[in-house]
């Protein structure tokens, strides 16, 4: 288990994380203490029965183990790369109490790696019920509630508005953390079950809402894709992106391969980052291996980030620069960006959740010379479609109002995923699209 030399990841996007040899994995799974009430179940979203699968690994028995995880988890592979484990599963590891806790992430994605070795075998679907359900949205929620609802015989229609499926697995995470490849064999197989994807639909400008209205059931799974900002001047400059824009390209349509492809992005020689979550760290990580010095400005203390410390740890080795207690206050510029002005914080009271309030200090300015800023300050949820259906019921952030089931005010429509939360997690994610399909199922038995 291990790393791939910081020397060498940053010449290419390849996966950073080599995962577990055989030998690893099953030494790994035999320090489970296989207890009878498993706390880490508890703190697992989609609830894997994660003894059982462990204790097939430590036997040697790699393909039941993923049969056993696919019974509740449709994306192994990609969860176990990208939960972040260590605040849910891993954090209730009664071993985390005196020693390093099973890495229920490592040996989740170690099965899940074997099984695709082997082939991956297409999940049976029950009778056709006749009955026809548009999920909205291809992200983790939109593919597994299309994956769940298929199974149980119906037929799905799955609209995705941009040219491939997958949503933030597909454009936002880096293959470096989450490799295209896994990504497309997960989704593959769920597509497989029957699903029609309908790529390059946007739903509320190239198919009205109104087409919608033949379904008997819509899930919406739009995401939180929208991009906030910080509101300061020189924003239209040109070399300033949003993480989402800037993801986009290199993700999705290769600009670090311009012109073969044909998505440039600006001439990027210094780069500063605004932000201090795992977008921001994605952000500055990938422009490091465009070539970029990169500085990361924060507006709290390191210890505030609220990216994931593995994410810090290797921005930090990979070179990316932090400066904290600092907020950005102006880009510099005529047309192109030439720097951004920066006011360094102290940290007063603390707030609600405990973090310190930043407050700046007056006249403390300091300039950054650079030639791209990329803000990754949050993100809500797309409006485009929610705000077309009538009588939805929404938050303050523009975010879907649904039950613990799935279900919105409208008797028709459930709603999962980011659309709902605000920019959380791909397990949570996953976890309300198997609600919200449940009482999709549930609702159109009664029909
Ligand atoms: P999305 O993944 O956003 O998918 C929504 C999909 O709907 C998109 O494909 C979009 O194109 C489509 N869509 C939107 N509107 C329409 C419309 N009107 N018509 C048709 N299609 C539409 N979470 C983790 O757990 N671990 C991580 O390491 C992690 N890293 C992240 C890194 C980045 C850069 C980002 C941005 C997020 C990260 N997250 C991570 C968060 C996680 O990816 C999201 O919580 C998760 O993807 C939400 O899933 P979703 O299906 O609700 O939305
Ligand atoms: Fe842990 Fe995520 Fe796997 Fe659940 S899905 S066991 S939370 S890694």
């Amino acid at each position: 288990m291990g790393n791939r030399s910081v020397s060498d990841r940053l010449k290419d996007f390849d996966e950073v994380d080599y995962g577990l040899s055989p030998e690893e994995a099953m030494k790994e799974a035999g320090r489970c203490l296989q207890c009878k009430n498993s706390a880490c179940v508890d703190g697992c979203p989609v609830n894997i029965d994660i003894p059982a699968f462990i204790s097939l690994i430590a036997q040697g028995k790699f393909l039941d183990a993923a049969k056993n995880i696919r019974q509740q988890n449709l994306l192994p592979a990609i969860c176990g790369r990208v939960c972040p484990q260590e605040t849910q599963c891993e954090a209730l590891c009664i071993l985390g109490k005196k020693e390093t806790p099973i890495r229920i992430g490592q040996l989740e994605r170690f099965a899940a790696d074997e099984e695709r070795k082997h082939g991956l075998t297409v999940p049976a679907r029950k009778t056709a019920t006749g009955k026809r359900i548009a999920v909205i949205g291809s992200g983790p929620a939109g593919i597994v509630a299309a994956g769940e609802l298929a199974k149980e015989g119906h037929d799905i229609v799955l609209y995705e508005s941009l040219h491939a499926p997958g949503g933030v697995l597909t454009y936002g995470i880096p293959s470096f953390r989450l490799p295209k490849d896994v990504v497309k064999a997960e989704i593959d197989l769920i597509l497989a079950m029957g699903v029609d994807l309908r790529l390059n639909h946007l739903v509320g400008r190239t198919v009205s809402y109104e087409e919608l209205e033949g379904y008997d059931a819509i899930l919406l799974g739009t995401g939180a894709g929208l991009p906030y900002f910080m509101g300061i001047p020189g924003e239209n400059l040109s070399g300033v992106y949003s993480a989402n824009e800037f993801l986009t390209r290199v993700n999705l349509m290769h600009a670090e391969r311009f012109p073969e492809f044909d998505t440039p992005v600006a001439r990027m020689s210094r780069v500063v980052v605004v932000g201090g979550g795992n977008v921001a760290m994605d952000a500055a990580r990938t422009a490091r291996r465009m070539g970029a010095r990169v500085t990361l400005v924060y507006r709290r203390r390191e210890e505030d980030l609220p990216a994931r410390a593995a994410e810090v740890h290797h921005a930090i080795e990979e070179g990316v620069e932090f400066v904290t207690c600092s907020n950005p206050v102006q880009i510099i510029g005529e047309q192109t960006v030439t720097g951004i002005k920066c006011i360094r914080m102290q940290m007063c009271n603390l707030d609600e959740s405990g973090r310190p309030i930043p407050e700046p200090i007056a006249n403390d300015t300091f300039i950054i010379d650079c030639d791209v800023v990329i803000q990754a300050i949050g993100q809500g949820p797309n409006p485009v479609l929610v705000n077309q259906i009538p009588g939805l019921e929404k938050g303050r952030a523009d975010n879907v109002i649904t039950g613990e089931d799935g279900k919105t005010s409208h008797p028709k429509i459930f709603a999962a995923g980011d659309v709902t939360t605000g920019a959380a997690t791909v397990i949570l994610a996953m976890g309300g699209a198997k609600l919200a399909a449940c009482s999709i199922s549930e609702m159109l038995s009664l029909k």
